[in-house]
């Protein structure tokens, strides 16, 4: 968890390879439906380009089908999921029949002026048509109105992992490996 820019894609591809589990970032999924023309993706751009969530259904179901693919057996990284209340019900409720269970819920902290110069850069990098600056505030204004919530009931199920997120990118996947004790 963390805000837009906090890193969570970045670390999140390293550490899942690290723990050799699948890498399951909702908005990398959205992104190659919009590239690919799915209805899926025609949905989801509406959404994506104004710095809204996709509607609960549609991301349930899409996590729902991928979560249930034979790779995700011995475990997976979820990244930038749950995001919303109803989505975390819908993640237990998965979970549950799947008698998996949550590890850890990781939350990168970034301080909010270097996420928004982070995204500014990234818009630059990688043109991405939901990281301009009216866009950007509005994503994030989402973030902490749905999504922070979520961050003080992992706490009080005691599965919340805070790391800090400022830095260059191997200097938090270091303290990210350290705080999971992941080390071999
Ligand atoms: P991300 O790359 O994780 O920042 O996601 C990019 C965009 O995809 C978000 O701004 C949302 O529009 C959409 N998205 C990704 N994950 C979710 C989610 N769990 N719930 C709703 N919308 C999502």
């Amino acid at each position: 968890m963390g805000p837009p820019g906090a890193g969570k894609g970045t670390q999140a591809a390293v550490i899942s390879a690290m723990l050799g589990v699948p890498h399951i970032s909702t908005g990398d999924i959205f992104r190659a439906n919009v590239s690919q023309g799915t209805p899926l993706g025609v949905e989801a751009k509406r959404y994506m380009d104004a710095g809204e969530y996709v509607p609960d259904g549609v991301t349930n179901a899409m996590v729902r089908d991928r979560l249930s693919h034979d790779d995700c057996r011995p475990g997976f990284l979820l990244d930038g999921y749950p995001r919303t209340v109803e989505q975390v019900g819908e993640l237990n409720a998965m979970l549950s029949s799947a008698q998996h269970r949550l590890d850890a819920v990781l939350e990168l902290t970034v301080d909010m002026d270097e996420v928004v110069g982070r995204l500014v850069k990234r818009a630059s990098e990688q043109g991405r048509s939901d990281d301009t600056e009216d866009v950007i505030r509005r994503r994030l204004e989402v973030y902490f109105e749905q999504t922070a919530p979520l961050i003080d009931m992992y706490r009080s199920q005691d599965l919340l992992v805070q790391v800090d997120g400022l830095g260059i990118i191997e200097d938090v996947t270091g303290r990210i490996v350290a705080a999971l004790s992941l080390e071999a």
